[in-house]
Order: structure tokens, then sequence, then C-alpha cells
């Protein structure tokens, strides 16, 4: 058996990624899901729509690694020079495929849509090569095997790619002769350093899991990797270690790898089968695009009230005039009434509110910028919390909705009805 680490070389390819307009994320969920296989990415790189330029970066990459996987330039248009280019680096004709033809009617004929001329491109692919479906998109993949590697050549739209490597990519895969596995425990509301302190022992990365953190907006996430020769043992290696980690962060691990708050929090209402409204003033809305970005948040949020401008907090969250003349919109009183009249008002068992200020502009000596109340009416009565952010507005808007939701959480955690 062959006991050589199977390599892999990623090659991005766009005007668009080498320009900075777009961000190249496909290359990094590539790795990521290459190193679980135990196949270790080696070399990056990034290619603009140019024929030539994507023959060379081919014909070098096959030569550097078992495995070279390619996203972008396999649309309809002029600038995508993916298939072109391959054929030439494997020095054949475009031949039109049959079945792919099938299959891009048969797409087209679903939506209603006619095949144009510039669509035939896509059913032409390199003498040879293997295509690969894509049920998301009409880019039809492909594969060749190319100098010593496998080539595959995958559509630049990150749901397309990412479907199409799962499906078509993954099962051709020889798995290399160690894994990688990785995993992430998530927390909000504590410090770096506290974590790194609860942690340090395991973060020294002198055993076999290496330990480390990284931060966005508050949420602190403990990503731990190990690399071993079987899967199932290096798999419980890590499981322990998440496990301890676990232990020693308590109630403020909110989830693990994709869980997010607002994914957290929907759970925990599932589960109770409660609802919940959001009243918002500087978040703006974010808390409920949130919630409203998971399909089936419907059976328990009930829905959201911007309340930016003063008398909107008075006309459709009930809060007292007086209140606002005499504590200012940004206080602990207002955010409290927001959270109670948004969950009389809507009907919720439970209700978030957020007030403050997100800046840059905006703030005084008495309410500084990042200063936000936080808000939560629940079946229990109302808390609310004073929250000092720092950052852009972008964060601070980002950490109190995130505060928000924590709050909710843990009052869920706590109240168990
Ligand atoms: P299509 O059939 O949709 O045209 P394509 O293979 O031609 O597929 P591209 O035109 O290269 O794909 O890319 C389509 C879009 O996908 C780009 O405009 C960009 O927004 C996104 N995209 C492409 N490559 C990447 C990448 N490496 N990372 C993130 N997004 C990407
Ligand atoms: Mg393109």
């Amino acid at each position: 058996m062959d006991q050589r680490t199977q390599t892999a070389a990623i090659l991005a390819i766009g005007d668009e990624l080498i320009s900075g307009q777009c961000v190249d994320t496909n290359s990094a969920f590539l790795a990521r899901r290459l190193a679980e296989r135990g196949i270790r990415t080696t070399y990056h790189e990034t290619v603009g729509d140019d024929g030539s330029a994507i023959v060379d970066a081919l014909v070098r990459t096959a030569g550097l690694a078992d495995v070279v996987i390619v996203s972008g330039g396999l649309g309809p248009t002029a600038d995508d020079r993916t298939r072109h280019a391959l054929a030439k680096a494997l020095g054949v004709e475009l031949e039109l495929d049959a079945s792919y033809r099938e299959h891009l009617e048969a797409f087209f004929r679903q939506r209603g849509r006619p095949l144009s001329e510039a669509n035939r491109i896509q059913m032409m692919l390199p003498a040879g090569a293997i295509p690969l479906a894509n049920r998301m998109g009409t880019a039809c993949g492909m594969s060749a095997r190319l100098a010593r590697a496998d080539v595959f050549c995958l559509p630049g739209v990150p749901h397309e790619m990412r479907t199409m490597f799962d499906e078509q990519v993954l099962p051709r895969l020889t798995a290399g002769e160690s894994v990688i596995v990785h995993r992430a425990v998530h927390t909000f509301g504590c410090a770096e350093s506290d974590v790194g302190a609860a942690l340090s022992d395991l973060m020294t990365n002198s055993g076999p899991v290496q330990v480390g953190t990284t931060v966005s907006a508050g949420v602190i996430s403990v990503r731990i990797t190990a690399q071993g020769e079987a899967p199932e043992q290096t798999r419980g290696l890590v499981d322990q270690t998440a496990d301890e980690v676990r232990q020693r962060l308590g109630s403020a691990v909110f989830g693990q790898d994709e869980d997010t708050l607002a994914a957290v929090v929907g759970r925990q209402l599932l589960e109770r089968d409660q609802t919940l409204s959001t009243a918002e003033s500087c978040t703006g809305g974010l808390i409920g695009k949130m919630l409203t970005d998971l399909s089936g948040s419907s059976a328990y949020y009930r829905g959201g009230v911007i309340a930016y401008a003063n008398d909107v907090k008075v006309s459709h969250l009930a809060v007292p005039e007086e209140l606002l003349a005499e504590h200012g919109a940004v206080s602990a009183p207002v955010a409290v009434a927001m959270a109670e009249g948004a969950r009389q008002r809507m009907v919720s068992d439970w209700a978030v509110s957020t007030t403050g200020i997100a800046g840059p502009t905006g703030g005084t000596a008495a309410k500084p910028v990042g200063l936000v109340f936080v808000g939560l009416a629940g079946p229990n009565g109302t808390d609310v919390a004073e929250r000092r952010l720092v950052g852009s507005r972008e964060i601070v808007r980002l950490r109190a909705s995130r505060a928000a939701l924590n709050a909710l959480r843990l009052a869920m955690r706590d109240v168990r009805t």
C-alpha cells in the first residue's frame, strides 16, 4: 500500500478574486474539507480570467500535487475560460457531451426557460474528461488525469461548488492514511484571556491534540484539532478534549461547529414550545435577521419592531413618554419598557430589546459610543444588562445582537418550564 501522504493543490479562478472585489472563500472550504479526508493541501494559487495563465497554472499544480481542485470559470460567458484551458493543458479538443446535454435540457425545461446559445458551450468537455453533475446550477464540473494529478474543475458559485465537491469529488478521492479532525467549541460572554487561563494546560499543544482560540464579535471559539492514522481514535481524542473544554467553560459554551447563537436559541424555544419577539433600536433589525436566517423560525419567532425614533417606541412598543423624557432613549428603564411592550403587543413568551449608541457619532461623556442596554422580558419578569462595547458600528451592533440572544439563552437554561 502506498503510505505517502496525499497532497492537494487548490486553484481559484476569477478576476474578481485577484482584484479583491470578492474574497476567496472557496479555497478555504476546500482545504478544510480535504484535511478532514486526510489530504494535505500544500499549495494555493489564484489566477484571473486569462486562458493562458490558467493553462500554466493547471500544468504547474498538476506537477506539484496528487489532486488539483479548481473553482470558477465554468460559466457560459466569454470570461469563463476553465474548460478551454483544461482542454489545452490536456492537449485535446472540446467535445459535446451528450449525457450532459440531456441534463442541461431537463434543467431548463423544469424551470420553463429556453436553453440559450451561450449555455451550449457548457455541454462541451475536453475529450476524455469525466462530467461532474451540478444539482444546483448549469455549469457542469469535470475531472481528468493531468501529469501526476487528478484534476477536478468546479463552478465558482460557492453553494454549487460545495455541493459538487461533497457529492461528486469526495467519493472519487482516495482517503489519505492519516486524517485531520477539527472541532470548534463556541462561547459567548467571556474574555479571551479568561478562556486562555482556563485552558492553559490544554493550549501548550505538546500532545497530539492542538487547542487554540479565535475571536469574532464577542464569540470566542476554542478550536481543537488532531491528526492521526486511525479515524475513530483521532475523533475520540478530539471529542474527549471538547468535553473537557465544555466542562471547564461551563455556561459560557453555547454550541459547537456550525452552531450560532440564533440557532441555539431557536432550538431551545422549539423544545419548550415558546415564542419570541424583538424590539430593536440600535441593532436596527439585526436580531430579527439572525433569527429569520434560519428556515423554520416561524415556529417560534413572532416578529419585531425596529423602534428607532422615540415616538415609534411610544406608539409601537408602549414605552411611556415620561421614561424617555426622564432617562433618555438609551437607558435601562427604556430597554425594559421596550422588551415588555414587545412581549405584550406581539403576544410572545419572551422578548428581547436593544437600545444604545452604535457610533461612530452620537456619543457623549455620559453616554459614550458603545453603550448598549439589552432588555429581556420573560415569564418570570424583566432583566436588563448594561454593556460597554468596543469596536466599529458594525461590531457594536453585532455584539449587542449576540448579547441579547445570549441573555435569552441563559435565561432559558435557568428557567425550566
Ligand atoms: P457560473 O455557471 O455561475 O457562471 P462559474 O464557474 O463561471 O459559474 P464564476 O463566474 O467564476 O463561476 O464565479 C461566479 C461567482 O461565484 C463569482 O462572481 C463570485 O461571486 C463567486 N465566486 C467565484 N469564485 C469564488 C471563490 N473562490 N470564493 C468565493 N466566491 C467565489
Ligand atoms: Mg468568473
